[in-house]
Order: structure tokens, then C-alpha cells, then sequence
């Protein structure tokens, strides 16, 4: 299948057209999936001088990293949920390695972006808004543990009068203001990625399922056309593969998450709703995200679907959201409207391992991948070359299994979405 029509297809600038695999390659690593994880993991490994084959199903960036709303923050996901579990084993330098962990993925994109030229919009400022009053103290703390780590000049807080300054909106009741925080083509980001990869010599291969794979003595992946016999695989096909069910079954769950963009604003009405081109979400756990594109449209997601289902029409369900954001919208166009799929962790901690001594996997960001793939991608790169250290630590989290949810979805988890929004709604 090719990409989906969405407003990051129709402003691509490379329009990959790599081979379908056809023959028997060997290589030192294989991976499966042309996502920001399977890319930016092939960088890190080309990099090291390791040879590497990349197999995508469709193409590169088809998934949730061709599709999502392009906001990179230091919203590690499960954070609370590492802070537990390390806190046991490293006592108190586990908050320092989390809050660590949290801005490595912005160095490495920035860095990755600089050193191969490409092209993908990159912006910084993020706005993280208190939708309730009673956010505003959980606000504050994060922001004492900010300034705590030296970021002062990054985040700083602004009152409800200073968010309507800057928005055009009646909604929030303050915000958190992070200008470490990026935003960006996501798209164009990945296949830049991949551009970058095959220059190293990466061997990518488009349209090329993998249908089977094998760990152990002579580890390999099938595809209907071809085997890449390889010394270690990692799997990186995230909510879109259905994969060692034996090993990774249950723990992983599909969220369908809408996105859309309007028409091109006239500048005036550009700068008039987001004046400084801040990236921004709110703080209900089922969530509206927003901001400008470099052509000055409106992206506006959120109409999350926990139940694995795909969303009807995801235009007039988002409609009511960005009007009541931005009542200066009302009626807007909207020219491009679609879905991705998301990997949801029950614990928010995402799933990376090893099975069968040398097949790897990183998967499960529960919507905060684009900075959390390429933080994992690094980790796993840095296994493969002896350097366990961070590694052990992902690995050594303990998950719960939820069997069918890949497949279904999970009832429960929709269910306490559902719960959280119906109790959202009731306290207005
Ligand atoms: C609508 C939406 C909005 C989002 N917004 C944000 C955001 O603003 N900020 C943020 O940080 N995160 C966001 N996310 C999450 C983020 O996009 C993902 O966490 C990230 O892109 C995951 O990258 P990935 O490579 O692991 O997975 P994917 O990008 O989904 O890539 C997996 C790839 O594997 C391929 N594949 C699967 N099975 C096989 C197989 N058997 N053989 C070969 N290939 C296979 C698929 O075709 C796919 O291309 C959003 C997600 C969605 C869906």
C-alpha cells in the first residue's frame, strides 16, 4: 500500500521509491519496520559500521510517524510509572536518569537533522495548557522540577491572561511555556532519516512485508520474495505488526488517534491565533494538540479511540474541538483529515527487549514516540555494540499482558478512557 493522503504526503519532499526485496541477502543486522524506530535505529547501526537491511511493509514512514502531530516533547511516557520501579534498584538517581532520558531524543533529532541537511519545517516552543484550575498546581511543581534542572531560561509558566495573549482561545487556565520543545514535519523527518540511512549503506526495502521471523541459531526474516539472513533482527513495526505474538502478545495495545489540517491562513489570521508559533496540548488525559504548519495551516488532533476501532469521520468529529479552541475557525476548511494507529503501554512505559538471545524490539510510546524512538533507537544501537547499561534498564521494567489486545484492543483500557472523559466533562 502507499502512503495515506494526508497534508504530510502531499508536502513530501522525497517520494521514496525504494526495491521490494526479491533473493537472499545477508547482513549483520535486519529490521523490520520503516517508522522513526526501524530508521532511526538503522542510522545508529549504519553509524557503527554495522551493515544493515531495512524491510517496510508499505512505505518509510507510513505508520503513526507519517501521520502524527509532529510535536517533540520531553513527555516521556510512563515516567511515574519508571520512577517507581528504578527507584527500587537506583534509589534516588533514578529521577535524575528519567529527567536525563526526557531531552536526549530532541538532542539526537536536532543533531541527526544538522549533520544530514533535511528539510522537515523544525520549530521550537511548546505550550503545554492547564485545561482545568485545578491542574494549575501539578503545573507548578513540574516547573520547580525544571528550574531545579537548570531550565530556568526554557520553561517558564504563564498565567491564563498570558496564554489568551498568546492564543486566540477562551479555553485553559494558564500554561507551561518550553522552548526546549520542537515541532516539525514529521514525515519528512523519517524519510530525511532514511535518506540519510542508504547513504551510509543501509539497504531499505519498500513494499516488502516480513512474514516470518526466526531468532536463535540462524536468525532470519521471510518475506514473500526473499530471506535476510542476519546476526541479530530488531523489530520495530510498533502497533502495525502482528509479530512473535508469543513473545510480545498482550502487552501492547492500538489506539486510533484523528489529525487534520485546515486550509492556508492568511498570516494575519495565523498570527492572530498561535502569535508565537507554539506547538501546544492540554492536560486531560484524553487530549486536543495543535499547531501551526510551515504553510500556515492549522494541525489539529486529538478524538483518541482506545478501543483499537478507526474513527467514523474525523473531520466533524474534531470540528467541535477546534472551533471552541479557536471560535475565530469557525467554519474553516478543512483540506486534509486522517487517522494512525498508536501503541499504547498499560503502564505508558514503552516495550523494549529481547527474546531468543538476539531478536530486539522497541514499540509502545503511548502517543510521545517521535523524541522516545529515537532515544530507544539509540539505546538498542548502543546493545547491539556491547553498551548495556541503558539498555537493562528499559528491558528490566515489568509489564502487564492483556491477551488479544493487540488484535482487539483493549475493552478495559477503553473503558477507563472512557471513564476519565465522562468525569472530565462532569467537573466542566
Ligand atoms: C495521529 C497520531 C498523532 C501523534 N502525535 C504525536 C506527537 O505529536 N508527538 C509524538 O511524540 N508522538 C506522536 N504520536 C506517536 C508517534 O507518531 C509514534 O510513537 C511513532 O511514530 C512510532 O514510530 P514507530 O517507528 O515505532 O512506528 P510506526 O511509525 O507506526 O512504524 C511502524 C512501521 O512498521 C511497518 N511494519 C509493521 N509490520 C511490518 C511487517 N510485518 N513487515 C514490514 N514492515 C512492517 C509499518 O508499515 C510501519 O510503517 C502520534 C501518533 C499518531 C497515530
Amino acid at each position: 500500500m502507499d502512503r495515506i493522503d494526508n497534508y504530510y504526503t502531499a508536502t513530501l519532499n522525497d517520494h521514496t521509491a525504494y526495491p521490494t526485496l526479491d533473493g537472499d541477502i545477508d547482513v549483520d543486522i535486519a529490521v523490520v519496520g520503516g517508522g522513526f524506530t526501524g530508521i532511526a535505529t538503522a542510522v545508529e547501526l549504519a553509524e557503527r559500521g554495522f551493515s544493515v537491511a531495512v524491510c517496510e511493509a508499505h512505505r518509510v514512514g507510513w505508520g503513526a510517524s507519517g501521520r502524527n502531530g509532529g510535536q517533540v516533547t520531553g513527555s516521556l511516557s510512563g515516567d511515574q510509572a519508571m520512577l517507581s520501579q528504578l527507584r527500587k534498584t537506583h534509589g534516588n538517581d533514578a529521577a535524575d536518569f528519567i529527567w536525563h532520558l526526557r531531552w536526549e531524543g530532541h538532542d539526537i533529532i536536532r543533531e541527526r537533522i544538522a549533520r544530514y541537511a533535511i528539510d522537515c519545517d523544525l520549530k521550537t516552543g511548546h505550550l503545554q495548557t492547564a485545561w482545568h484550575e485545578r491542574d494549575v498546581p501539578e503545573y507548578q511543581q513540574m516547573l520547580q522540577l525544571a528550574h531545579s534542572y537548570g531550565m530556568e531560561d526554557d520553561v517558564s509558566w504563564l498565567s491564563r491572561d498570558e496564554v489568551h495573549s498568546i492564543l486566540d482561545t477562551p479555553l485553559y487556565h494558564g500554561g507551561l511555556r518550553n522552548r526546549r520543545n520542537l515541532h516539525l514535519h514529521s514525515l519528512n523527518l523519517c524519510v530525511g532519516e532514511a535518506r540519510a540511512a542508504a547513504s551510509l549503506g543501509v539497504q531499505i526495502f519498500e513494499q516488502t512485508k516480513v512474514l516470518d521471523i526466526k531468532g536463535g541459531r540462524k536468525p532470519a526474516l521471510k518475506t514473500a520474495n526473499g530471506t535476510i539472513r542476519a546476526k541479530k533482527i530488531v523489530l520495530a513495526g510498533n502497533a502495525y505488526h502482528r509479530l512473535a505474538r508469543k513473545q510480545l502478545g498482550g502487552l501492547l495495545f492500538p489506539a486510533v488517534l484523528g489529525n487534520m489540517t485546515t486550509q492556508i491562513l492568511d498570516a494575519e489570521l495565523a498570527a492572530k491565533i498561535n502569535s508565537e508559533d507554539l506547538a501546544v496540548y492540554d492536560s486531560r488525559m484524553v487530549l486536543d494538540y495543535y499547531r501551526l504548519t510551515a504553510d500556515n495551516r492549522l494541525m489539529f488532533g486529538g478524538g483518541t479511540n482506545y478501543s483499537g476501532r478507526d474513527i467514523n469521520n474525523v473531520a466533524d468529529t474534531l470540528r467541535p474541538s477546534l472551533e471552541s479552541t479557536f471560535p475565530a475557525l469557525k467554519g474553516i476548511q478543512i483540506e486534509y483529515a486522517w487517522t494512525g494507529t498508536a501503541g499504547i503501554v498499560m503502564n505508558r512505559i514503552p516495550l523494549v527487549g529481547k527474546f531468543e538471545n538476539n531478536v530486539y524490539y522497541a514499540q509502545g510510546y503511548s502517543g510521545h514516540g517521535i523524541a522516545t524512538s529515537h532515544i530507544v533507537a539509540e539505546v538498542i544501537a548502543e546493545a547491539l555494540t556491547g553498551t548495556l547499561e541503558k539498555f537493562d534498564v528499559f528491558a528490566g521494567f515489568s509489564h502487564r499482558r492483556v491477551p488479544g489486545a493487540q488484535i482487539f484492543g483493549s475493552g478495559m483500557l477503553a473503558l477507563g478512557m472512557w471513564y476519565y472523559q465522562f468525569k472530565e466533562k462532569l467537573a466542566g
